[in-house]
């Protein structure tokens, strides 16, 4: 089964060609951060205008990689949300006039299942059930993968995502965006117990999080040292930020392996790419005899593998999307 799976949620231009669910073809990404540098952040309008004039040469590459044409596919898949509506709505309509114009079945998908799915394209030994920690710009979901395309949310963060800590933390010790690889770059050169910052709990929720506070913690850390005319050691401040955000993840992370019980644990998204947040969950699960999954760097942040990957479980499974559907931007996941 091949699957042309395409990818504009949020400031990436993507298409992939997958094969049976597990072998990617082709992987090509078009990516805008240089366009957004600018702004210190993704600006929505740029964003929509850039993936219509990206998505038709990203396709035509996908396919020439793959040495496939359109006539050899047998279903698109399409993110539909969750992201930024206009951004959503170029790959959307892309998707459906490939599939009306060769009669092809549309297969709507949730980005965050796709995130999740991209630790099957490097892993052929996974399948559900296991749990996953999904740590991205916009989302931070402790996941029970019950089966193919049947999620359960065990915690969810009560405000920031991981990924948005990390750049708001970056901004501020001015790194420029985006700014998790800065960090992650930066903090291997400092000490992380150099600065305790506090590890947020949420009252009667364990695996619940919340990064707001933390952040918080950071600005006024750095407030204070300008105030008090003390020096600033910028990768100090990084390496103890992103200690205090590992931690917690581990932590959650393990409390929930302790109480269910499962033997394969797997991290997904943008953050899943850091590098102290690896060493410290492969640490954590071999602790408890556990097998740790992750996706390579280019598999963790956005990219249309992991949508053809979540494409072809959901074609499987007989998920079928109208010529109607829309962009949803606050999708939820397991939700249609
Ligand atoms: P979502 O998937 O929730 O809709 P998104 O698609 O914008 O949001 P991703 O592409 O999954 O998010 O991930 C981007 C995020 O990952 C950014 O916040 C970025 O700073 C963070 N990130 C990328 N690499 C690293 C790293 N090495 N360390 C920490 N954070 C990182
Ligand atoms: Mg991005
Ligand atoms: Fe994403």
């Amino acid at each position: 089964v091949l699957i042309l799976g395409i990818e504009s949620s949020c400031d990436e231009t993507a298409a992939s060609v997958v094969k049976n669910g597990r072998t990617v073809l082709s992987n090509v990404i078009s990516s805008q951060i240089e366009l957004h540098k600018l702004y210190g952040g993704v600006v929505p309008e740029i964003a929509s205008r850039k993936h219509i004039e990206k998505i038709n040469q990203v396709i035509t590459e996908a396919l020439e990689e793959a040495n496939v044409t359109l006539d050899d596919l047998d279903a698109i898949a399409v993110t539909y949300g969750p992201g930024l509506v206009g951004a959503l709505l170029v790959g959307v309509a892309e998707a459906k006039a490939i599939s009306y114009a060769k009669n092809l079945p549309l297969v709507g998908v949730h980005h965050i299942e796709g995130h999740i799915s991209a630790n099957y394209i490097e892993h052929p030994d996974l399948e559900p059930p296991f749990a996953c920690l999904v740590v991205s710009g916009g989302h931070t979901h402790l996941v029970v993968v019950k089966d193919y395309g049947k999620y359960e949310i065990l915690g969810r963060t009560r405000d920031d995502a991981a990924g948005e800590a990390f750049d708001k933390v970056a901004r501020a010790i001015g790194l420029g965006y985006p700014g998790g690889p800065k960090i992650d770059k930066l903090a291997k050169e400092g000490n992380p117990l150099a600065i305790s910052f506090p590890k947020a709990k949420v009252a009667d929720a364990p695996y619940d999080f919340s990064f707001s506070g933390l952040k918080s913690a950071v600005l006024n850390y750095l407030n204070g040292c300008k105030m008090k005319n003390q020096p600033i050691v910028e990768a100090d401040v990084a390496a103890s930020f992103q200690k205090a955000v590992v931690d917690v993840l581990v932590e959650h992370s393990m409390w929930a392996i302790d109480e269910y019980g499962f033997d394969k644990f797997a991290i997904a998204g943008g953050v899943a790419s850091n590098s102290a947040l690896r060493m410290a969950m492969e640490e954590a699960c071999r602790k408890k005899d556990i097998k740790f999954y992750h996706p390579s760097p280019i598999f963790c942040t956005d990219n249309a593998a992991m949508i053809g990957v979540a494409g072809y479980y959901e074609y499987l499974a007989g998920t079928r999307s109208g010529l109607d559907l829309n962009a949803v931007p606050n999708l939820k996941l397991g939700e249609r």
